[in-house]
């Protein structure tokens, strides 16, 4: 039976960082929705291009698009253990997470981990934010800069800036997206007894240290 993880947070909230983490430690498979996404957009396809239009707004991609990219990650990722970054992200996206679980039989929702930090902390993390575009490894120029000027340590590549992560956006981001959609999201699974709150403000290793004894727990 797979096991099924989900990070949920604002944006800049280190869930990326963590799923990174988690994925090396316990093999999860990591499913991370905005990646997908930026890598359809990159791609230059049509659908990248509709992508793009809501993506560059700070806006949620509209359902459709969004249940027919993780209809084919479960089908390709069957019994497998995953964690979900940045999905599900509005309560009707929750219903097809919820439904593919049931559906599937195969499948178990374990803990929806709820990253839980001050907006005021959040815009110069996103503002500062750089990406490595190869390996996806991320940096923040004031907190954890890459060794040499804008370069990823990992692989080399030159690190680039999102496109929706601007001041604006973020705003966009934070209170339509985060506050209108995932925020009941989150009422949602507590209801369900499954939220485990995880608070965002420590630092990458003691946030990983909770997050990593919640996930080896009864494997
Ligand atoms: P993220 O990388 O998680 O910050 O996501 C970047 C952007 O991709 C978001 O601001 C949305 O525009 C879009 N996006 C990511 N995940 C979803 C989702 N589950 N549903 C709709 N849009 C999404």
């Amino acid at each position: 039976m797979g096991r099924v993880f989900v990070l949920v947070g604002p944006p800049g909230s280190g869930k990326g960082t963590q799923a990174e983490l988690l994925r090396e430690r316990f093999g999860l498979v990591h499913f991370d929705m905005g990646g997908e996404l930026r890598r359809e957009m990159a791609s230059g396809s049509e659908l990248g291009e509709t992508i793009a239009g809501y993506v560059n707004q700070g806006k949620l991609v509209p359902l459709p698009i969004i249940a027919e990219i993780v209809g084919k990650f479960l089908r390709e990722n069957k019994r497998a253990d995953i964690l979900f970054d940045g999905f599900p992200r509005s309560l009707e996206q929750a219903e097809v997470l919820d439904r593919a679980i049931e559906g599937e039989g195969e499948l178990e929702l374990r803990a929806v981990f709820n990253f839980v930090i001050p907006k005021e902390m959040l815009l110069e993390r996103v503002v500062y934010r750089r990406l490595c575009p190869e390996c996806g490894a991320v940096y923040n120029l004031r907190t954890s800069p890459p060794r040499e000027d804008e370069l990823c340590d990992r692989c080399g590549a030159k690190l680039i800036q999102r496109s929706d992560d601007r001041e604006e956006v973020f705003l966009e981001r934070y209170e339509t997206q985060y506050e209108g959609y995932v925020v009941p999201v989150i009422q949602h699974y507590r209801k369900m007894g499954k939220v485990i709150d995880i608070d965002a403000t420590r630092s990458v290793g003691e946030i990983f240290a909770q997050l990593e004894e919640s996930v080896a727990q009864g494997q």
